[in-house]
């Protein structure tokens, strides 16, 4: 959290209390709740959603600004939109296919397997 360095995810997930060699805290480099978007990232989804025939929600209420923004956009475009997620959405609806009763994990593994068959 105090410098840019990066390191492979086993050290955060695997040694308790590893920090940086700058002696700072490790973190996920994802976005947390509360966080805003780097500026890079959020102009590679909106390029991306306006270029997706297929858009994937993972894991998201779809109740929070910007990411809810998206997966409409890119149905409005015509992209079809898989939600895979516990709870439901307010886009459910609109979804061609909702998976609600899977890990996103095992879901992930099979969609490699399948890749790379
Ligand atoms: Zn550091």
């Amino acid at each position: 959290m105090r410098c840019v360095r990066e390191y492979a995810s086993s050290r955060y997930l695997e040694e308790t209390g590893a920090n940086c060699e700058c002696g700072g805290f490790l973190r996920p480099s994802v976005v947390l709740f509360g966080e805003g978007l780097p500026p890079f990232d959020y102009e590679r989804a909106e390029e991306w959603t306006e270029e997706a025939d297929l858009f994937i929600v993972l894991g998201s209420s779809l109740l929070v600004s910007p990411a809810n923004l998206f997966p409409r956009r890119a149905k409005q475009r015509g992209a079809r939109l898989v939600i895979v997620n516990r709870d439901t959405t307010p886009l459910d609806e609109r979804a061609d296919m909702l998976i609600q009763n899977e890990p996103i994990g095992s879901i992930l593994q099979r969609t490699e397997k399948y890749l790379n068959a």
